[in-house]
């Protein structure tokens, strides 16, 4: 890379640096950016297709969500993963919608490059969307319906909204009940929905209606000795993040021993230590011990004949999810234990569930912990199963938040298209040009959903603009009639912050992608790890 002076070129970047400006730059950005939303675009809507996808270890993922087959997929381009963000943002924020997203920022995109072909400064076009953008805010708004937390039904047609398409069709209406009463049992009185109180538990066997709810906690454990209760009821839990062992000496001391008798002692010292442990935890009144770490064989004994349910090695942020139910502090140093740090649960019991032993934590001193059981045929289809039921579980927290949903099935993207379109006809000039575009953006949704279901997209898009345009404003499309029908009739409802911050998420991308002139990619350095076909490639030499 270099530039002119006194016809000596002075070169500015470091020898194999490449830079690609100017339209060059704006279209390999957007070529890279519609890449990524063709990629996703065939799983849109109910019917939408399921991507099949192979890590480098051979690990498959079989997946319809859009957020998932972004961010398994080694994307590369640095316009490309804005894309990704987009997802992201998308998922963090409300917890559906990654799809939508992502193909109306492709489409903004798309639209662009034919107005920049027309002689529009990307600025305008910028501009033009940010506009677009706000007004939609503002008509997606008025389009919303209030709803009350304890409406039920609503909820449940939301998580079915959410669902569809997600392989889960067979046990959907039981998968809408569960998922709803999961959220609505950890839900505060303002709306507002610790998802952490919620506990996916995936156990391979059986089929997707053997799936059930648990109000409380559940592990994937067994009591550490057969002499244990299976069931304690009025538990008194103790919960540790320290090992019931003998600890070795921090020192690296080397014990020699010469005789029987000291061997025996030592070993004698050893099983003290552990009795004096097990002492420690038995005085405390506990008859639950729950450790993050080891219980050895003789403190297991110990604790047994103590009468003890003792369960051991449980991951660490069910240990959380522990302390948050029964209110205990988890004690992570065996001089810390005492009376004052137990949890209190009426019920923990173990159980066998199809074969498997699990240990189920029952009527919490909180009870705003509850754990869903999720059963499937394969390893692949409960991780399907789970991310639908998580998108359930996202969208109806979503929707309590702010009490406000609108309808789905491409409804609300049509008729934004509609008054886009008249919004941007009082505005005019080179804006309206752009403004226009957004509107025609949005049309993508229907006309995707339309096309997955193998409908003719153009003959939908002219069935839906009509019925808008005699103010059916809820006409969506009925994949399975093949025509616009009343989506709030169909129960095709959507939370309305999955739609707004859709649209946000897509301007803000495709503006950020529009505005880049100039790529800027410097040499790779020497070190080793190069990926395979890296960007080096792709620039020329600038100027
Ligand atoms: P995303 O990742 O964007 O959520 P989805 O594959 O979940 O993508 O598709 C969501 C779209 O499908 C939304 O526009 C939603 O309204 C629509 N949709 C869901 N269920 C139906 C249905 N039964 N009929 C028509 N459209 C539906
Ligand atoms: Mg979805």
């Amino acid at each position: 890379m270099s530039t002119q002076l006194g016809g000596q070129p002075v070169y500015i970047l470091r020898e194999g640096s490449s830079r690609n400006h100017g339209r060059d730059a704006q279209s390999m950005n957007i070529t890279a950016a519609k890449a990524v939303a063709n990629a996703v675009r065939t799983t849109l809507g109910p019917k939408g297709m399921d991507k099949m996808l192979v890590d480098s270890m051979g690990d498959v993922v079989i997946t319809n969500d859009g957020f998932t087959i972004l961010s398994e997929m080694d994307i590369e381009h640095p316009a490309a993963k804005m894309m990704v963000e987009i997802a992201k943002t998308q998922d963090t924020e409300v917890g559906d919608g990654t799809t939508t997203a992502v193909v109306i920022a492709g489409e903004l995109l798309k639209r662009s490059e034919e107005l920049i072909e027309l002689g529009i400064h990307p600025t305008i076009i910028v501009q033009g969307y940010r506009m677009a953008s706000e007004k939609a805010q503002e008509i997606l708004k008025g389009l919303a319906i209030s709803m009350k937390p304890s409406d039920i039904e609503i909820l449940k047609k939301i998580a079915e909204t959410a669902m569809a398409g997600k392989g889960v069709e067979s046990a959907k209406l039981m998968l809408c009940d569960l998922v709803s009463k999961a959220v609505t049992s950890v839900s505060e009185p303002d709306g507002t929905v610790d998802i952490d109180n919620i506990k996916v538990e995936k156990r391979v066997g059986g089929s997707i209606e053997d799936s059930d709810i648990v109000m409380g906690i559940v592990l994937e454990k067994e009591r550490v000795h057969p002499g244990m209760p299976t069931k304690v009821t009025e538990a008194k839990i103790l919960l540790l993040n320290v090992g019931v062992e003998y600890k070795k000496t921090e020192v690296d001391a080397e014990i020699t021993i010469t005789s029987p008798g000291q061997m025996q002692a030592f070993i004698n010292e050893e099983e003290q230590m552990v009795k004096k442990i097990a002492d420690s935890i038995i005085k405390t009144g506990a008859n639950v011990v729950i450790s993050q770490k080891a219980i050895d064989d003789n403190a297991q004994h110990y604790l047994s004949k103590a009468g003890i349910l003792a369960i051991r090695r449980v991951k660490g942020s069910d240990m959380d999810k522990l302390a948050l139910a029964t209110g205990a502090t988890v004690i992570s140093s065996i001089d810390a234990i005492s009376a004052k740090e137990l949890g209190y649960a009426g019920i923990v019991q173990e159980r066998k569930v199809l074969g498997d032993d699990l240990i189920f934590i029952e009527k919490c001193k909180n009870p705003k912990a509850v754990s869903i059981i999720i059963r499937g045929g394969t390893e692949h289809v409960i991780a399907e199963y789970g991310r639908a039921i998580e998108d359930g579980i996202r969208v109806v927290s979503t929707v309590l938040k702010d009490k406000k949903f609108v309808a789905g099935g491409g409804s609300p993207e049509i008729e934004l298209s509609l008054r886009l379109r008249q919004y941007g006809a009082s505005v005019g000039g080179r804006a309206q040009l752009a403004i226009d575009a957004f509107a025609a953006s949005l049309e993508i949704i229907p006309r995707t959903i339309a096309e997955n279901a193998g409908l003719d997209p153009i003959d939908m898009i002219v069935a839906l603009r009509a019925a808008h345009e005699k103010g059916e404003k809820t006409a969506g499309l009925d994949v399975f009639q093949g025509k616009p029908l009343d989506m709030l009739k169909e129960g095709v409802i959507e939370p309305l912050r999955v739609k707004t911050q859709a649209i946000v998420s897509a301007t803000e991308a495709a503006g950020m992608i529009l505005r880049i002139d100039d790529v800027i990619k410097s040499a790779k350095s020497a070190a080793p790890a190069m990926p395979p076909g890296g960007m080096g490639e792709m620039g020329g030499m600038g100027m």
